[in-house]
């Protein structure tokens, strides 16, 4: 355990960035792209528009992923160090940041499982230590948190704990048998996200898809004995909704006018994520210099214990190469560097 100790808070936020291929319809429509990863680190736009010559801009990241790059290298590269920090007691979250439609959900679909898989085979390999492991699985939509292992329990509220912090109230938390239990959880998950209402695009790109892991663990010589000994954590997938919403809504779109929602809460992930970053780098304790707006959204409350302090983040922005879709990809770069 001891090569994942420590993490102390001056640890800045992960943030990668991935391209994902020109879909089909995109290469259909002759909808070129403009960018370009240049190394493992920069990603370049370079405007081949005839009437708007403009210099190309570069942006770097902890790792920018081209469209070519598997899930696998994503994973081990953005992500498997933060997410396996729960073997160690330390909390984490992962999250897909981008617009609708530009690879989220492929992103973080493998991630999961990838991460779970790794989990597991650290487990088999440490038979000196005892594991209980519990999942659980959330939708906020328009502020309503689901539970997606028993949609019928519904809505669930948020209660705030002396000792805990803030908890769902009455949320399913499974205790898992094994690896077969923990996927057909999974599945059970993406299909309640497929059926019934859930089916439209619209309430998929507007909802907020959390599942959580938590992993319990002490050595079996003091099993019952020290409770002490005990270490737990839990790491978070995050499946954000479209990000097209945020910035329809900071930049007083016509959504806005028009009088719908608001996406609170990834509105106050930004929020809390720039605040964070920004503490992070001046090298001063960030609780001392800012209030961080945890309690503004339902979704930064419930991933508070995850987000901040100790515990240790990712962001993987996914956006799409496609020239229609510049204004979004921006946009996307410019949350992405405000997180560094
Ligand atoms: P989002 O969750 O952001 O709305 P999806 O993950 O559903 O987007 O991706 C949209 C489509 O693009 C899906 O059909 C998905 O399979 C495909 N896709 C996304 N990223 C990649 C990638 N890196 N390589 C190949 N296909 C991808
Ligand atoms: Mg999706």
């Amino acid at each position: 355990l001891a090569q994942w100790e420590g993490g102390g808070n001056q640890e800045k936020i992960l943030v990668s960035v991935r391209l994902r291929p020109l879909s089909e319809k995109e290469i259909a429509k002759a909808d070129p792209s403009d960018w370009e990863c240049i190394n493992d680190t920069t990603i370049i736009f370079r405007n081949s528009l005839q009437d708007r010559p403009m210099a190309p801009t570069a942006y770097t990241f902890d790792r920018v992923f081209h469209a070519d790059s598997t899930t696998r290298e994503v994973y081990e590269e953005a992500a498997k160090e933060v997410a396996l920090k729960v073997l160690s007691g330390v909390n984490s979250s992962i999250f897909a940041y981008g617009q609708t439609s530009s690879g989220k959900t492929y992103t973080m679909t493998g991630i999961t499982e990838y991460t779970m898989a790794d989990i597991y085979e650290y487990i088999s390999k440490h038979e000196e230590r005892a594991f209980v492991l519990k999942f659980s699985a959330i939708e906020i939509y328009n502020e309503v948190v689901k539970d997606l292992l028993n949609p019928e329990n519904t809505p669930l509220r948020l209660l705030d704990d002396p000792e805990k912090g803030t908890i769902v109230e009455k949320l399913t938390e499974e205790v898992l048998r094994d690896w077969k239990h923990l996927k057909d959880l999974i599945s059970i998950c993406e299909a309640q996200r497929k059926t019934g209402e859930t089916y439209l695009n619209e309430f998929s790109s507007r909802s907020h898809q959390i599942l959580r892991l938590t992993i319990e663990s002490s050595a079996r010589e003091f099993l019952g004995k020290d409770k002490t000994s005990t270490l737990v954590a839990s790491v978070n997938f995050v499946d954000l909704a479209g990000s097209e919403r945020a910035s329809q809504a900071l930049s007083g779109g016509t959504r806005l006018k028009e009088g719908c929602h608001i996406n609170r809460s990834l509105l106050t992930l930004g929020t809390v994520i720039r605040k964070l970053s920004k503490g992070r780098n001046a090298h001063i304790p960030y609780r001392a210099m800012t209030h961080i707006p945890y309690r503004e959204s339902k979704l930064t409350r419930i991933l508070q214990p995850s987000l901040g302090g100790n515990a240790r983040t990712a962001i993987i922005c996914t956006m799409s190469p496609a020239r229609s879709h510049i204004e979004q990809s921006r946009n996307t770069l410019l949350f992405a560097s405000c997180a560094k």
